[in-house]
This record gives C-alpha cells, sequence and structure tokens, in this order.
C-alpha cells in the first residue's frame, strides 16, 4: 500500500487520518508544528513524539521534500529555483529579494492550460497539476536558505485550475500551527475563473490578484482566450462579489503591452471598470520573451498611464521587471533553467 504523504493534508485532514489510524487527533498539531515550522523531513526528528508512534508513523506514512536541483541568481538579488519533481517533470519558483520583505512566487502546476498570448509558461500547455505538497515544499525548500515574507501563487500555472492542491495549500500557508503566515501575505493570483473566484473566496481567507490585462472583451479576448468563457462584465461582477475582509482589496494586474492596451484611453476605461470594487493596480511593463512578438511599452506611455490613475484616486504601482536577466520576472516561467540542463 502506497504510503500517505503527511504534507498533502491540512491540519484538519491530518487529524482525520490519525483519528482514522486508531491514535488520538491532538498529535496531528505537534506533527503539523514539527513539519512546518521545524522543518522536519523524517518523523525521527519529532522528539516529544513517542518514539513508538515515531515508528508508527514512519511504517504508514511518508514526509515529501524538494531540494532544488538550480538556483540562479541575478544581479538584483531575484533568485530562481528550479525543481525536479518525483517523476521528473520540473517547476520553478521565484524569489524577489526587499529587504526584510521578500516576496516568494511558487508555481501550482506544470505549465498552463489558459494559452494567454503574451505568457512564457501557457505556451506548451499544461503537463499536470501539482499536489498539494508539491506547493507546501517549494516555500519549505526556499525558506530554509532565505527569509520569506510574502507569497504569491504567480509562478507556473493558473492556481484556480486547480484548487483541490491549492485551498488546502493555502490552509498550510496561513495556518497557526503551520507556516504561520498572515493571510494578508498570501495571494493567489488569477486570470479570471469566474465560478473558482467564489469557490476560492468561501473556502479560505486570502489575497486574490486578478489579471485584467486589457480594458474591452475585443482586446482581452484576443490575448486571454478565458474572456471568450468569463467576459469582463462576468469577472468584474465576481471581483465585487468576492468576500474581502475589512480594509482588504483586490490586487488588479494589468500587463502593458506596446500598442495594444497602453493607451491613455485604456487607463481610462480601467479606471471606470474596477469603481465597483476595492483595488489596487499591479502595472506590470510586458517582459519580452522569444516566445512573443508584442513589445514593452515606452516610459513615457507606462508614465502617462501611472499617472493617470494616481490623479483618479486610484492606488497604483508599476512592477519594476525584476530578475530580467534570468528571465525570473512572474509570468516568465517555462522551465527555461530545466531546458539549459538538458542541452548540457
Ligand atoms: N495564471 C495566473 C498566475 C500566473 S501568471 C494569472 O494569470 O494570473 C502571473 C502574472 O504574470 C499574471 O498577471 C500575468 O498576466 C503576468 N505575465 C505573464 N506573462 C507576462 C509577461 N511576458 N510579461 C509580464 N507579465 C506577464
Ligand atoms: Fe496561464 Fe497565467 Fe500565463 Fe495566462 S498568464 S497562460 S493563466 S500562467
Amino acid at each position: 500500500m502506497e504510503k500517505t504523504d503527511v504534507k498533502n493534508l491540512t491540519l484538519e485532514g491530518l487529524e482525520q487520518y490519525i483519528a482514522g489510524i486508531g491514535k488520538e487527533r491532538f498529535r496531528a498539531k505537534q506533527i503539523f508544528k514539527w513539519l512546518y515550522q521545524m522543518d522536519a523531513t523524517s518523523f525521527d526528528e519529532m522528539t516529544n513524539v513517542s518514539k513508538e508512534f515515531r515508528a508508527f508513523l514512519a511504517e504508514k506514512a511518508a514526509i515529501s521534500n524538494l531540494v532544488p536541483e538550480v538556483v540562479e541568481a541575478a544581479e538584483d538579488g531575484t533568485k530562481k529555483y528550479l525543481f525536479r519533481l518525483a517523476d521528473g517533470n520540473a517547476v520553478e519558483s521565484v524569489l524577489i529579494p526587499d529587504e526584510g520583505r521578500n516576496t516568494l512566487c511558487i508555481s501550482s502546476q506544470v505549465g498552463c492550460a489558459m494559452g494567454c498570448a503574451f505568457c512564457l509558461t501557457g505556451t506548451f500547455g499544461v503537463t499536470r497539476n501539482l499536489t498539494t505538497a508539491e506547493i507546501v515544499n517549494q516555500v519549505c525548500a526556499v525558506k530554509r536558505e532565505e527569509p520569506v515574507r510574502n507569497i504569491v501563487f504567480m509562478g507556473m500555472g493558473e492556481p484556480l485550475a486547480n484548487l483541490a492542491a491549492v485551498i488546502p495549500a493555502v490552509k498550510i500557508l496561513t495556518d497557526p500551527d503551520g507556516f504561520q503566515f498572515s493571510n494578508r501575505k498570501v495571494t493567489v493570483s488569477t486570470c479570471g475563473l469566474v465560478p473558482e473566484m467564489a469557490e476560492l473566496g468561501h473556502a479560505c481567507i486570502v489575497n486574490l490578484a486578478v489579471s485584467l490585462n486589457a480594458t474591452t472583451d475585443e482586446i482581452r479576448s484576443l490575448i486571454m482566450p478565458i474572456d471568450r468563457r468569463y467576459p469582463l462584465k462576468e469577472l468584474l461582477a465576481a471581483c465585487k462579489a468576492f468576500p474581502l475582509p475589512s480594509r482588504r482589496w483586490i490586487t488588479v494586474e494589468y500587463v502593458m503591452i506596446r500598442d495594444l492596451n497602453d493607451s491613455l484611453e485604456d487607463a481610462k476605461r480601467l479606471v471606470k471598470l474596477i469603481s465597483n470594487f476595492p483595488s489596487k493596480v499591479n502595472l506590470i511593463p510586458f517582459n519580452e520573451h522569444e516566445g512573443a512578438s508584442f513589445r514593452t511599452p515606452s516610459q513615457e506611455s507606462i508614465d502617462r498611464f501611472h499617472k493617470y490613475l494616481l490623479d483618479k484616486h486610484v492606488t497604483v504601482i508599476t512592477r519594476s521587471s525584476r530578475g530580467g536577466e534570468i528571465s525570473a520576472a512572474c509570468g516568465q516561467l517555462k522551465g527555461r533553467l530545466d531546458e539549459k540542463l538538458k542541452e548540457q
């Protein structure tokens, strides 16, 4: 019989599992803390758990782990980690440093099925969903090397296409007996899967980022096929309905592409579109890559767009393309490190 990987289980799941093998539920909390607060990689390390129970667990259960196969650092301090999964597939995580407030960008799928025209990850479709363990193990591995303050699900994949693994992962990340990230520090980003947005909002408290990227369905459906299934009107209604704790907002991501969505008219439409719910806008100048013919906008049009939003009292930041030299920026991941390895 295959062993149960305890890294796939939320605290509640672990309690049920332990009750199911005929032991006391309270032991789950001890084990959970060992996994995420002490980074235990074997039951043997869990010294406050009886020897007998440790041996019992080791027979029935397993603790999976990920070790980066390659770590590539850019000059600005951004670090890209390549993780080899048990079946040979690979995913990447990116650590974006910021004095004491490092953000870790994690993956939720191998590839992505959403096919956005500007995105490198989307070019090859999806190979498979990650498990909860594979998601949380990216965090365990990077935390061994660097402090991590924020987690964003903005690496490879569409997290809302893998809710069955992403919801438990968010719960483990934000559990006071688990990783102990405040739910303010964890953000799930979506291209706009409307029913799943509601599902996520009801299942856990987490920040939501929505990749809007255009202000008309005409342009949006051109670059994001999902828009044909869930057009702007439905997407914005889902944003408005998303259960936000008080004084929270939805992050609206807007990848700016030269001559496509970077005009002042776009800025004007954007302000109107997001007026119905609390938001902060992240402007992301398109990161050029060999997979797409789009171009980054001129600095002038980025500034003009940014200033218009500010003048309309929209909270906006323009994201710098961190880690440009190693294509580490979020949305730029497709296993390039992996390809490089194979060439060697
Ligand atoms: N699938 C999710 C999360 C991963 S993509 C989503 O789409 O939201 C993370 C972010 O990277 C998205 O906002 C996406 O629009 C952006 N992105 C993708 N390709 C990019 C590129 N070439 N340049 C800049 N941002 C890009
Ligand atoms: Fe997938 Fe997000 Fe890339 Fe679109 S932008 S293809 S949803 S990873």
